[in-house]
């Protein structure tokens, strides 16, 4: 259901990383509200999750007007572009988010995510790889 306790999460953009991320979240019965621009991904998705809307996230008015200023997190999966993803984060420290994750591509990218006010800037590529080569390594180690 609705709350507006702060406990849930604003997922903006449904590629790879982003869908799976709300996915998650739902199964761990946050209530979540996912915001993509792009209608056939909006489309596919809806039927998988409880809230998606079609919106752009960089419009402040359109965050606003969803109600994603009574959220106490988002998380910004954009990745591929780096316009797209500063200015949603922009938006939404305007709106007075109190915790915003934003995912980084490089890391100019996340020294610009970081001076806009995300708090916490995420690299889920280099984060998975480093967890995948920690992984073989100690499996590799079962076999000496
Ligand atoms: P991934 O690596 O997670 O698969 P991707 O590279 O496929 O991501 P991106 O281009 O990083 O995709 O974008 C992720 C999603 O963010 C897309 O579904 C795209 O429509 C959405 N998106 C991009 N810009 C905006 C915006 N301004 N407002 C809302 N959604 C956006």
């Amino acid at each position: 259901g609705r709350r507006a306790d702060g406990s849930g999460v604003v997922v903006i953009g449904l590629g790879r990383f982003g869908s799976h991320l709300a996915g998650s979240l739902s199964r761990m019965n946050r209530e979540v509200l996912v915001i993509d621009r792009n209608p056939d991904r909006v489309q596919r998705w809806s039927a998988q999750l409880d809230r998606v809307v079609q919106a752009d996230s960089t419009e402040e008015g359109a965050l606003r007007q969803l109600g994603v200023a009574s959220f106490g997190r988002a998380v910004v999966a954009i990745g591929a572009s780096v316009e797209a993803s500063v200015l949603t984060v922009l938006a939404l420290v305007e709106l007075g988010l109190p915790q915003i994750w934003a995912r980084a591509t490089s890391q100019k990218h996340a020294k610009i995510l970081s001076s806009v006010g995300a708090h916490h800037v995420i690299f889920p590529e280099a984060e998975t790889g480093e967890r995948v080569a920690h992984l073989i390594v100690s499996r590799l180690l079962d076999f000496i």
